[in-house]
């Protein structure tokens, strides 16, 4: 019988309904010292990425951990500033920062605006000189290493739509330099996500430490080297790359120049600590196989269908004797890419509970109505107590913003 810490999950899906995430307080926090505790007696930021998931919850344990987070939108820094996270330690990524949510970003005196392009450096400046204020910046730049990732989960290389090309970095920033309404403090990069190996992480690291090194011998004063995220998870039979190593190594990095160090995990800190519950509805048997028609899919869980990802899938209480053999699980949605896992050795039938694994991550955040299908609960477990953190969307909340002519 599977657990979430001492919480049995036929009990919760017998109390909350399916399907319904489920998340581990416990093992959040496990995830969340792996990186935190590697820069102990060093100056350095772990700021969270909020786009894996921003359920205010699981934001505001992270704040009380003295979290930073990395937010991609005006929308992720509401979300951030309502669960009681620190504006100072938030960094602004993202390539089309809109000038309301730069305002937004501005008034609420976050800690480093992370600019992609000269023409976002100029339009900060100017909102900032309208406010009498200096917008800390870090330049994000693209190294132009191959993550060696899935493709839609690429960021760093030299087509990618991400950061400041290497080549103009130095330029760009004597620019930056000259400019009143804008502080340069640092360089930043982020060359994709489920990284599983060293080399991209290493050459990265070190190409953004030379940067740094050439604009320090033109005189430019920087603080910090921002290595943003990327780190990977184990979701099948990854070999995964020593973390606390690679860690080590970009401490090393930054201390050797004086530098203040940040990162931007998500993926690495929220996958491990959730599982989606779900409940087969349907058997069905064909020429070609069997296939396990369940109540979740692709609208809860999007990254079978967007990235061919793999997520591990299990009986909650496996039947002794129960037939077992390669199946497909597939959600209700009306798309063929519906599919949460193929060839599955599951022995289930209707009615039977399973738990789609590591998806705290790129879950919940990535949802949507599609099918007019409501969002699903989410739960927090705190070993044998549980909270709900988002009850299950209504019908009334999907049609709430409509009107009838
Ligand atoms: C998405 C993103 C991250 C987090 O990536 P993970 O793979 O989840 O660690 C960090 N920084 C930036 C700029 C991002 O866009």
């Amino acid at each position: 019988m599977l657990h979430a810490e001492d919480m049995a999950l036929p009990e919760l899906a017998a109390e909350y309904g399916t399907p319904v995430y489920v998340y581990s307080r416990r093992t959040l926090t496990d995830s969340w010292r792996q990186f935190a505790r590697v820069f102990e007696g060093t100056a350095h930021q772990v700021c969270y990425a909020v786009k894996a998931n921003g359920r205010l919850a699981l934001l505001q344990e992270l704040a009380k951990f003295g979290a930073g987070f990395d937010i991609v939108s005006g929308g992720e820094l509401a979300r951030v500033l309502r669960a009681g996270g620190d504006p100072k330690r938030v960094v602004f990524s993202g390539v089309g920062k809109r000038e309301d949510e730069m305002q937004h970003a501005l008034d609420a005196g976050i800690g480093c605006f992370n600019v992609e392009s000269e023409a976002e450096l100029r339009r900060l400046d100017e909102l900032a000189l309208a406010r009498k204020l200096r917008a800390p910046v870090a330049l994000r730049v693209n190294p132009d290493v191959e993550a060696n990732t899935h493709p839609h989960i690429a960021t760093g290389h030299g087509s990618a739509k991400f950061g400041i090309e290497l080549a103009q970095a130095e330029t760009v920033a004597l620019k930056a330099a000259l400019l009143r309404g804008v502080q340069l403090q640092g360089l930043a990069c982020h060359i994709g996500s489920q990284i599983t190996k060293i080399e991209p992480f290493r050459q990265t690291a070190r190409r953004l430490a030379d940067l740094a090194d050439r604009l320090r011998a033109r005189g430019l004063v920087l603080k910090h080297l921002d290595f943003g995220g990327g780190y990977p998870v184990r979701y099948r039979n990854e070999v995964l790359p020593d973390l606390q190593a690679l860690l080590g190594e970009l401490r090393t990095l930054a201390e050797a120049r004086g530098l203040a160090l940040r990162i931007e995990p998500g993926r690495a800190v929220m996958a491990p600590a959730g599982l989606l519950l779900t409940r087969v509805e349907y058997v069905k048997a064909s020429a070609h196989g069997r296939f396990l028609i369940v109540d979740t899919g692709m609208t809860e869980l999007i990254r079978p269908a967007l990235y061919d990802a793999w997520h591990d899938i299990r009986e909650v209480a496996p039947q002794p004797g129960a037939v077992t053999g390669p199946c497909d699980v597939v959600g209700p949605v009306c798309e063929s890419a519906d599919i949460l896992g193929r060839e599955r050795q599951l022995a289930a039938g209707p009615g039977d509970l399973l738990a789609v694994m590591d998806t705290g991550a790129y879950g919940a955040s990535m949802a949507s109505n599609y099918n007019a299908r409501p969002r699903a609960a989410e739960v927090l477990v705190d070993g044998a107590h549980a909270a709900v953190i988002r009850r299950r969307e209504t019908l009334d909340d999907l049609m709430a913003p409509e009107d009838l002519l």
